[in-house]
Parts: structure tokens; sequence; C-alpha cells
């Protein structure tokens, strides 16, 4: 059995959250390749390596000086070089990144030190190779994962160690320049790497017993997931739950590789399965809740809509123009119903309705803002009948209107709109008639 094992922000914010990390990977022989994050929050108030590290490429990209910035930076990693009692210094790497960050600031190069030096302690904490990720993790000149060089040189690389920490969330950009993932980004790398050992486990420990159905910090302690497919999961990370980085599936289901979410403080915990099919019996007929604020609507009336070929390609077009990308299409006979981001849509607006009527020429254009996303989502919802008739009669009863539907004929989810100012009632109201 080989396992790779990715460790979250706040799983590597002390010297006591290393201790539990390295226990952990102790623990299981198979735990073979690392990849850490940036040390996280210690506390709520207290502030992620990774954006201490922006705001210092901000000030040295302004001409202001950064050397106090820096110094507060180190304090973070030399408290826990400390607190393991390792014989290990990181004073020759803050002094070429603050010489690099004086001379050349560049955004991606300052964020991705966070993990370029937890590696490096956490390589020297576990006697393991360190590996630099901008050495095997490869972009493209668009900017995405150039694949067949990073999983040549990867599985070139870890083919030589036994064990080996790799830091996530950046690469190398074609340009020569490190460049990173965006935000989140560990879990991408932590799937990478899997994939190019061709290991049979991906796990991902956090700060939570697995993927909850619901966000925690809408519904108090939602239960864990036990088994969530790659497709629901996908929906679901795409419509807000942030507990896995969005495209961090897409590796590792490429070959069915099972991600297994857990808990760094609470390790006994079997947290979640993330897998590409299974026959385990689901506790609830719906897996998980997931939503996002601020879309808007675009709704466009033409009498004889549904006979009139060509009119949904003239509308979209009207959004290619602009260069926005659309969310959701809901339809009527005579209606259609464009969903997109506001904060894409809000500057373009008016020159997106003159582009309809100039190519569509409906008979009214109609916008509104404010609108919010849920997505219900299951596997279980494909043989139980009732599902959307439980949901609209959970929403009801809290008086919330909703302003759109949208059922995939995947039958894998729903998605409704609400206002959203309802946003959090709603999750609440959903939660409580499916779960408990
Ligand atoms: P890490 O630093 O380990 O990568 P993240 O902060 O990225 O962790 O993700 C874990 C957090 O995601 C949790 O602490 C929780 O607040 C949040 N979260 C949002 N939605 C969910 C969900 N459905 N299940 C679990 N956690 C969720
Ligand atoms: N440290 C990076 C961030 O804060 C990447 C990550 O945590 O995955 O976004
Ligand atoms: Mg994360």
């Amino acid at each position: 059995m080989k396992k790779v094992v990715k460790f979250g922000g706040s799983s590597l914010a002390s010297a006591e959250q290393f201790e539990k990390v390295g226990k952990i990977i102790k623990a299981d022989p198979d735990r073979v390749y690392v990849v850490p994050s940036a040390p996280g929050k210690r506390f709520d108030d207290d502030t992620k390596v990774t954006d201490m590290l922006l705001h210092a490429y901000e000030s040295a990209n302004n001409g202001v000086d950064i050397a106090d910035e820096m110094k507060a930076i180190k304090v973070r990693y030399d408290e826990i070089i400390t607190g393991l009692g390792l014989d290990f210094s990181l004073d020759e790497d803050f002094k070429e990144i603050e010489a690099t960050l004086r001379e050349n600031p560049q955004s991606d190069f300052a964020a991705s030190r966070g993990e370029f030096l937890n590696g490096k302690i956490m390589a020297c904490y576990l006697g393991a190779t360190f590996i630099d990720a901008a050495e095997v993790i490869y972009f493209n000149e668009e900017g995405n994962l150039n694949d067949y060089k990073t999983y040549r040189k990867l599985r070139e690389r870890l083919a030589e160690c036994e064990t080996a920490v790799i830091p996530g969330f950046y690469g190398m950009g074609k340009d020569g320049n490190v460049k990173t993932f965006s935000r989140g980004g560990s879990d991408v790398t932590g799937s990478i790497v899997a994939r190019a050992s061709k290991a049979d486990v991906y796990e991902n420990w956090t700060d939570v017993s697995g993927f909850l159905v619901t966000d925690p910090r809408i519904v108090d302690n939602p239960e864990p997931i036990k088994y969530i497919t790659y497709r629901e999961l996908r929906e679901l990370s795409y419509m807000g739950a942030s507990v896995l980085h969005e495209d961090a599936i897409f590796p590792v289901r490429h070959c069915g590789i099972p991600i297994n979410i857990r808990n760094t403080n609470a390790p006994e915990d079997p947290g979640t399965w993330i897998v590409e099919s299974t026959c385990q019996k689901q506790d609830h007929v719906i897996t998980g809740i997931a939503g996002k604020k601020d879309f808007c609507t675009i709704f466009i009336t033409k009498a004889m809509m549904n006979a009139e070929i060509g009119f949904g390609r003239k509308v979209l077009q009207a959004f290619e123009e602009n260069n926005i990308s659309f969310e959701h299409m809901p339809s009527g006979i005579d209606t259609m119903t464009i969903v997109v981001h506001a904060d894409e849509f809000i500057d373009k607006e008016q020159s997106v309705v003159s582009s309809i009527h100039r190519l569509a020429e409906p008979d009214s254009v109609e916008i509104e803002a404010g609108l919010a996303l849920i997505a219900v989502v299951g596997r279980g919802m494909k043989s139980a009948s009732g599902t959307a008739g439980k949901l609209f009669t959970a929403l009801a009863k809290e008086g919330i209107n909703i302003k759109m539907i949208d059922q995939g004929s995947s039958e894998l989810n729903i998605i409704i709109g609400v206002q959203n100012k309802d946003f959090d009632t709603a999750i609440r109201a959903i939660y409580k008639t499916f779960i408990k």
C-alpha cells in the first residue's frame, strides 16, 4: 500500500500541530509522500502565513520596507523549529527570499514561500527527502497544469525516494517563474502527487472530521458524510463547500484513487471517503447541501420563443461577446433566465442587455441582483420520490420564496435560487428536513 498525505494550514500552524502530524505519519508506514500547506491560523483572529507573505509582496511592490514584516513571518517558523527541538535554520532562506522580494517582487513567488519553508521543516522533522515543487510541477502557457511534463518529472523524482515531502500550492510557470494554484491549492498538489505515485489512497488531513453535510459555519455540528462520489463532490465543491479545492478531484478521479478526508485533531475518526462509485448504503436521501450568494438573473421574454430556431444561441452569444460565463439557464415556453455571477456581470450589465436586444430582439429583458443559489446533492435522489416536494415544503414553512428551480437531468442535484437574505435560513431548513 502507498498513501499520499496532505496536511492543511491549521494542521501545521504550530509546533504542537506538527507533533500531531508527525504521529499520524509515523503510525502508518504506508504514508510515504507528504504534501504540507503553509502554517495557517493558530486561533480565530490569527493571520495565515500565506496572507502575511502576500502583504509583504504588496509592501515591496509599493516600495515600502519589508524588514519588519519578514521578521514577523520568520518568528512563526522559528517558533515551530524551536518547539520541535530541531537543529535546523531557515536564516539563509529568509535572506534570499527577502532579497528577491526587494529586487523583483512577484506575488506568486511570495505566496509560494509559505509552503516551501514549511516543507523544509517537515522534511527535516521526518527525515524525508525534500522535493521543491518548482522542479516537478509545471504549468503551460495558459496557466494550466502541463500534465505530460509534470507526471514524467514527478514520477522520476518520487521513484528515487522512499519517503518525500513535496510542498503544496505551487510549481513552475512557463516563463520560468514560480506560479501558484488558486487559494487552497495544496489540495491540488496532493492529488497530483497521488496520481503520479499511483497511490492507493490520497489522505487529506484538515481540521474537521470529514466532508460535512453542510457548512459548519451555518449549521451547528453537521453530520460528516461517510461516502461521497467524485461527481457529488464536484457539485458540492463547485457550489461553495470549501473543504477541498474544487480542482483537487481531477487528477485522482482520472485513475480512481479514493480521497479520504481526515481530522488531524481527531485522527481516530474515519472521516469521509470520496470514491468513484459505491454500494455503501446511505443514511439519508441527500448527500450534501452547499450554496453561494450574489448571483444576478437576466430574465428574457419573447412571444413564440419556443418556436424560434437559434434564439438560445443568440442570447448566449451576448454573454460570450461580453466575456461572461453563465451558471444556469432555466427556461419556460416564452421565457428564459440566465443566471450569472454578480461580480462578473455588474460592470457590464448595460452592455449585455444591449447585446441581447441587438442579437435576439426579445420583447423584454429584466435584470435582478441578490440571488443566492443552493445545491441539494445526492446520488440517492434518483431512486427516491418526493424529494423536490419535501424540499419546497421545508422552505415554504419558513416563508422563503423560491426564485428559481433547476434540476439537473442526471438527477444528482436540485438547485434552487432564493434571496441572499434567506440563504442561511434556507440551508438550515433543508438540513432539518433531510438530515435531522
Ligand atoms: P485546510 O487548511 O486543512 O486546507 P480549509 O480551511 O481549506 O482546511 O477547509 C476546512 C474548512 O472548510 C473547515 O474548517 C470548515 O470551516 C470549512 N467547510 C465549509 N464547508 C464544509 C463542509 N461541507 N464540510 C466540512 N468543512 C467545510
Ligand atoms: N497556503 C495556501 C492558501 O492559504 C494554499 C493552501 O492552503 O492550500 O491558500
Ligand atoms: Mg484548504
